[in-house]
């Protein structure tokens, strides 16, 4: 984004760069800048921006969070509905549990639970192995591991992750998490997911997430938000609207009367 012009600064010279010309100034201290910070803030202030950063999304949830939150909901309400009324295996009402619970301590923040939470493949897929019986169950058993398991190690890489977890990160980690945070092109993923939404209900799950979390992000340092309110508050309209359409027409299919 181009800095703001300052009519006063066309004549004054970068406080960094005492030979350039100023071409706007600060955001945050209005100290005169030029064309080679490249960007709203002088480099002192930009300097702050990783520090900022970190204060701000410290203990804070991050997508990994809620996503495991929502599996914990998806192991548990199956479990204690079965085991309420008598059914189910007790193998099955013992993995879901505790798959349940250590979602919930990972969404909650416990520390050990960034390596803890690998407990949920390798259970998931020992309690299918357990009931495998062909060759083809044993590859089943593999697979689910895998899908479970690949997410996770995603997650246990993140920077944002780790400092959701409150653990501490390189600098040069933490100015590219940063960069990702601000970088507006997410914007565009999350209205990809939107578009592909009347066709693909349950995209709603990553869409409706990104854009309330695209809403809350703010530049650490000016507090300028990264994306006009209405412009996200209408991106989240339209990834409801489009899960909404998905679902009647999903709705309207399953319900028609068999000609
Ligand atoms: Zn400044
Ligand atoms: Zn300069």
């Amino acid at each position: 984004m181009a800095s703001r012009m300052n009519p006063a600064a066309v004549s004054s010279l970068c406080a960094t760069h005492v030979e350039a010309p100023a071409t706007g100034t600060c955001e945050r201290c209005g100290t005169f800048i030029c064309a080679a910070e490249g960007g709203r803030l002088c480099q002192p202030c930009a300097a702050r921006g990783p520090e900022a950063y970190r204060k701000r999304v410290w203990g804070r949830r991050d997508g990994w969070a809620w996503a495991l939150g929502l599996l914990g909901v998806w192991y548990l309400v199956p479990t204690v509905l079965y085991v309420s009324r008598g059914q189910g295996e007790v193998a099955n009402a013992l993995l879901g549990a505790v798959s349940g619970v250590a979602c919930g301590l990972y969404w909650w923040g416990w520390k050990p639970m960034r390596l803890g939470i690998f407990a949920v493949p390798v259970l998931t897929g020992g309690v299918t192995l357990l009931g495998a019986s062909q060759g083809r169950d044993v590859a089943v058993a593999f697979g689910v591991m895998l899908m479970l398991a690949v997410p996770l190690l995603l997650a246990r890489l993140s920077t944002r992750n780790r400092l959701f977890f409150r653990e501490e990160v390189s600098p040069a980690a933490l100015e590219k998490s940063l960069r990702r945070y601000l970088d507006k092109r997410l914007a565009y993923v999350a209205l990809g997911l939107s578009i592909l939404s009347p066709c693909i209900p349950p995209l709603m799950l990553v869409s409706v997430p990104l854009w309330v979390s695209l809403l809350r992000r703010k530049d650490p340092v000016t507090g300028e938000p990264l994306l006009r309110k209405g412009t996200a508050i209408a991106g989240l309209l339209f990834a409801l609207f489009g899960a909404w359409v998905g679902f009647v027409a999903l709705y309207n299919f399953f319900s028609a009367p068999a000609l």
